[in-house]
C-alpha cells in the first residue's frame, strides 16, 4: 500500500531496500518465522549473504522450509544460536543488521530477547559492521520485560559517539497499546 508509516515493520523494510546492495553480506539477528530473512534474502541476490540466529529449533526450522520454498536457501546461512554469539561465526564485514525483539508471534511467549544479549549482540555487531553499514532494530514494549528492554537499548545507544555513528529513533506518537518502535544506528 501507499502508507509511509503503516507500522515500523513496513518502515524497516523501506529502509533496508534503501541501504541494501547485490553482494551485501547482511545479519538477521532474531529470524523467529523468517519473514525478515526472506525479505533480506531476496534483497542480497544469489551472490549475497544473509546469517541468520535464533535460540528456537522450531524457528530455525521453520524459516528453513520457508527459504527452501522461495529458492532463496542457498544464499542463508540458519544458526540456532543467540545473537550474542555471532562473532563465533562470522569473521567478515557486515552491511547491515535486523533485529526485530521480543517473542515469536504464533510461538511461545514466554521466550523473549533480553536486555543484556540484546545489547552484547548489538555491540559486536556494530565492531562487525562496514563502514556506512546500519543497524535497524524493532523494539516492543507491550510485553513482560518489553518495556525495560526498550528503556535498556535507548539508553546504550544515546551515549553512542556522534563522530563514530548516527542514532534515531522513530514512534507513533498517537497510537495505544505501545505500537513498536524503531531505532537505527548508521555507521559514518
Ligand atoms: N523477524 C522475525 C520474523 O520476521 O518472523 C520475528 C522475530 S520474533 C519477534 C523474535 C525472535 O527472537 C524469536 O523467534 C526468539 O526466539 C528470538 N530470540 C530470542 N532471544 C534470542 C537471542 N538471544 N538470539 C537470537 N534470537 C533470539
Amino acid at each position: 500500500s501507499n502508507m509511509l508509516f503503516k507500522n515500523a515493520v513496513k518502515i524497516s523494510h523501506d529502509i533496508i531496500k534503501q541501504k541494501i546492495a547485490n553482494e551485501n553480506i547482511v545479519l538477521d539477528a532474531t529470524v523467529g518465522n523468517g519473514n525478515d530473512t526472506a525479505f533480506l534474502a531476496k534483497l542480497v541476490g544469489d551472490n549475497g549473504k544473509v546469517y541468520g540466529f535464533d535460540i528456537q529449533k522450531i524457528a530455525i526450522k521453520k524459516a528453513k522450509e520457508k527459504l527452501k520454498s522461495l529458492d532463496l536457501l542457498n544464499r542463508v546461512v540458519l544458526i540456532n544460536d543467540g545473537h550474542e554469539n555471532i562473532d563465533k561465526y562470522i569473521t567478515e564485514k557486515i552491511d547491515l543488521v535486523v533485529f526485530n525483539l521480543g517473542y515469536l508471534p504464533g510461538g511461545d511467549h514466554s521466550i523473549i530477547t533480553k536486555p543484556e544479549t540484546t545489547i552484547e549482540a548489538t555491540k559486536k555487531a556494530l565492531k562487525m559492521l562496514n563502514s556506512k553499514g546500519l543497524i535497524i532494530i524493532v523494539v516492543y514494549s507491550g510485553h513482560k520485560g518489553g518495556m525495560e528492554e526498550k528503556n535498556d537499548i535507548a539508553k546504550f545507544v544515546k551515549e553512542l559517539n556522534q563522530t563514530k555513528y548516527t542514532v534515531i529513533k522513530l514512534d507513533f506518537m498517537n497510537q495505544i497499546n505501545n505500537p513498536p518502535s524503531l531505532i537505527c544506528i548508521e555507521k559514518k
